[in-house]
């Protein structure tokens, strides 16, 4: 579409036809897409009424700049293709949001082409905006599929690891402190034998959720670390509070009474094990972030499980503000 109108420019063009002006407005008017008009300065000689989609009147925007209709957020990126426009870029592509007249926003796919032409106006920038909301939803949902465990219905291993590693880039920042909790079912392997596989999925499941509504804050990031062990980030919280939270995930899932013949323990029923780590960001030392903490989790929830399982042991990590030396400072 762009093309073929960038090409009636420059047929027009050659011919100076005083038409061109007319067949451009016949042609962006027999369209469903909104085509804009404007000068490299942004502002609008032309919208086609199509625009109306969106609930304002041809009138109201001719004249404007972008800031009237763009969001602030994405205005930025548009002055920057307007920009390229000017230093000579023939055709762009970009994706924004757009205000709607009554102020809610709409994702927008723009394609514009810079067109030469005597009757248009000498470099003018013609504008063809489609609207891609329910594609940009589509995409949200495919996004957050994506990071979604389909058993648990908690964030997945991938979600973990990302935010893990955004979330120690801010205590590096902040110089503040992120704990770690490592969850694992105790003796699963046995309730699997003995119940069902279908049984040991149903009771993931609750343990889940179980975990799930025990966290309190909404930044705590509850993840399917592998098969049966869960981790819950903490950002923000010392030792004393990931402590508090990790007792009351394990009074929650012990508090399911989910029957447990083969616990080996006498406790007869479903009951977890925790690790927790906090790392502190600590002058002089040089722990490897974040797997440090990972490690550490793991060696407190191995010495839970040494302990006796269904319980709570510590570690604490010191790191530095490097993230590339590998000694962890002290566990315990
Ligand atoms: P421990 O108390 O030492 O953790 O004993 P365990 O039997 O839980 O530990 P182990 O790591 O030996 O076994 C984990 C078991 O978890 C193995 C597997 O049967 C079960 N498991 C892992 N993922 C899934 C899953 O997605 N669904 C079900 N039903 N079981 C799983
Ligand atoms: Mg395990
Ligand atoms: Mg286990």
């Amino acid at each position: 579409m762009l093309k073929f109108l960038s090409k009636l420019f420059s047929r027009r063009t050659s011919s100076r036809r005083p038409d061109a002006a007319v067949d451009f407005q016949t042609l962006a008017e027999g369209n469903n897409d909104v085509i804009f008009r404007c000068g490299k300065d942004g502002i609008v000689n032309y919208v086609s009424p199509s625009i109306r989609l969106f609930g304002w009147v041809p009138e109201e925007v001719l004249g404007q700049g972008p800031a009237m209709f763009i969001l602030p957020e994405d205005l930025p990126a548009v002055l920057a293709v307007l920009e390229k426009h000017k230093a000579g870029v023939e055709s762009t592509r970009i994706s924004f949001r757009l205000r709607r007249k009554d102020g809610t926003p709409v994702w927008l796919e723009a394609s514009a082409r810079t067109v030469a032409d005597a009757v248009c106006g000498s470099g003018d920038v013609v504008v063809v905006l489609r609207d891609v909301e329910e594609r940009k939803q589509l995409e949200e949902r495919l996004c957050r599929l994506a990071m979604t465990d389909g058993l648990t219905g908690l964030a997945n291993r991938r979600a973990f690891d990302e935010a893990l590693e955004s979330e120690w880039l801010r205590v590096r920042r902040t110089k503040g402190r992120l704990s770690l909790l490592l969850i694992d079912l105790d003796h699963f392997k046995g309730f699997n034998d003995h119940y069902g596989h279908q049984v040991g999925d149903d009771c993931l499941r609750a343990v889940a959720s179980a975990i799930q509504e025990a966290l309190q804050r909404p930044a705590d990031l509850a993840a399917r670390y592998g098969g049966e062990e869960i981790a819950v980030i903490l950002p923000n919280t010392d030792l004393a509070g990931a402590v508090a939270v990790a007792v009351s995930v394990r009074s929650a899932v012990e508090a399911l009474c989910i029957p447990h013949v083969v616990t080996g323990a006498g406790a007869e029923k479903v009951t977890i094990s925790v690790g927790v780590a906090t790392a502190l960001s600590a002058v002089g030392a040089s722990i490897q972030m974040p797997a440090g903490l990972l490690r550490a989790a793991d060696t407190a929830l191995y010495k839970a499980k040494n302990n006796g399982r269904n319980r709570v042991e510590t570690a604490l990590v010191l790191s530095g503000d490097i993230s590339t030396s590998s000694s962890e400072a002290s566990t315990g």
